[in-house]
């Protein structure tokens, strides 16, 4: 048996914020981040809108960038003893994974931060409050999905959470907080929100519902993201369903190895998650097309690439990305990101241990081992071709 879960509604659409103002309940805690959101008067808004609807309303103010354990366990604190109906979070992946893991917390309090790292492993939620998620980025897609990445700064490792109880129950997909993004984030979101669709078009667990969603994704972000970073408002508006759909897909289909190299770069060498997935997607396709060669040529032929053979067709689709990249001014290898050498040969045997360890691991189409991990790895690093 297969399972295909998504929020029970998406909100989306200019101005689909104001839809909060129909929400049922008491009490509702607004979890945030940063304080763009504060900036650009869309958190004044949240809040008007949940009074509007009756509410009382507190808000979870500061999430930082990769939150970490305590900040969950801070906030699961806080939602204890206000006991909201709603958890409404608002801003970058950040702020609603931190809300969607305090979530866990507050209905659980007994349970821990080992258990809920276990692969669908989560209680039943709901007992307590509902969520709803406003994506203020294009990329992340977890207004939708049904993870949450939380880092353990001690051991310098971001978990994953994956559980279909983690599945927002309202997503409002408003594309007018995501024109506030600076460059830099929405090249870096954008080409997070592509890894995803094509990691799900390959997932082990793909199927006829995923497939579609991911297709669609990838040709909106081809159309639009390069449109979007140079600040085309209506490339911005269509990059935040895209991302969207990407996210529908790939919280049924799952991920691949590009996440699960992304996971670990990025608490080791503090590589943005986005960046990090553009950076080793190329190599991972390269990698992957041994088992699933049909599968990219088919994206290349729907992206109109024409090729006398699989291989042909896949370099374009791989060309394509790195050509992406280019123009979005992401490195092509860790190298050119930055990271010495002396610093890529120190960890690289810990990074290609964990990232095989990685949940996002066993859904990729080819399986594979630590030591081929750590030749990837090195692949990555000296912007060398795959072949093995
Ligand atoms: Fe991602």
């Amino acid at each position: 048996m297969s399972r295909f879960t998504l929020p029970r509604d998406i909100y989306f659409g200019n101005g689909s914020l104001e839809t909060l103002k129909t929400l049922k309940g008491k009490k509702a805690v607004v979890v945030v981040g940063g304080g763009s959101m504060k900036r650009f008067g869309f958190l004044q808004k949240v809040e008007d809108y949940l009074k509007e609807a009756g509410m009382e309303v507190k808000l979870i103010e500061g999430v930082e960038p990769d939150p970490s354990v305590e900040t969950v366990m801070s906030g699961a604190k806080v939602m204890r003893e206000f006991e909201p109906d709603w958890i409404v979070a608002i801003g970058g992946g950040s702020p609603i994974d931190a809300a969607k893991a305090m979530w866990i917390f507050y209905e659980y309090p007994e349970f821990t931060f080992e258990q809920a790292v276990v692969p669908f492993g989560i209680p039943e939620l709901r007992n307590k409050a509902k969520f709803a998620a406003i994506p203020s980025t294009s990329g992340t897609a977890t207004e939708v999905t049904a993870f949450s990445v939380i880092t353990n700064y001690t051991e310098k490792i971001k978990y994953p959470l994956a559980d279909f109880n983690l599945t927002p129950d309202i997503a409002i997909v408003d594309p007018d907080l995501a024109q506030t993004m600076p460059a830099k984030l929405v090249a870096h979101t954008g080409m997070d929100a592509l890894t995803h669709a094509l990691e799900a078009y390959v997932a082990t667990l793909r199927s006829v519902f995923s497939d579609p969603l991911a297709m669609k994704a990838i040709l909106m972000v081809r159309d639009n993201l390069l449109k979007s970073y140079e600040g085309d408002e209506e490339a911005r508006n269509e990059m935040h369903l895209a991302q969207c759909l990407a996210g529908m897909s790939f919280s049924n289909a799952l991920l691949g190895i590009t996440h699960s190299m992304a996971h670990k770069v990025g608490a080791v060498f503090h590589i943005p998650h986005g960046c990090a997935n553009a950076i080793f997607l190329p190599y991972v396709i390269d990698f992957n097309k041994k088992v699933c060669g049909d599968r990219y040529a088919e994206v290349a032929r729907r992206l109109g690439f024409a090729g006398n053979n699989e291989d042909e067709l896949i370099d374009s689709l791989i060309e394509m990305i790195k050509d992406m990249n280019k123009k979005l001014n992401i490195p092509s290898t860790l190298k050119e990101y930055g990271v010495t050498e002396e610093e890529f040969k120190e960890n690289v045997d810990f990074i290609a241990e964990n990232a095989v360890k990685d949940a996002c691991t066993g859904s990729n189409p080819r399986s594979i081992s630590v030591e081929e991990m750590k030749k990837l790895f090195e692949a990555t690093y000296n912007g060398e071709k795959v072949n093995f």
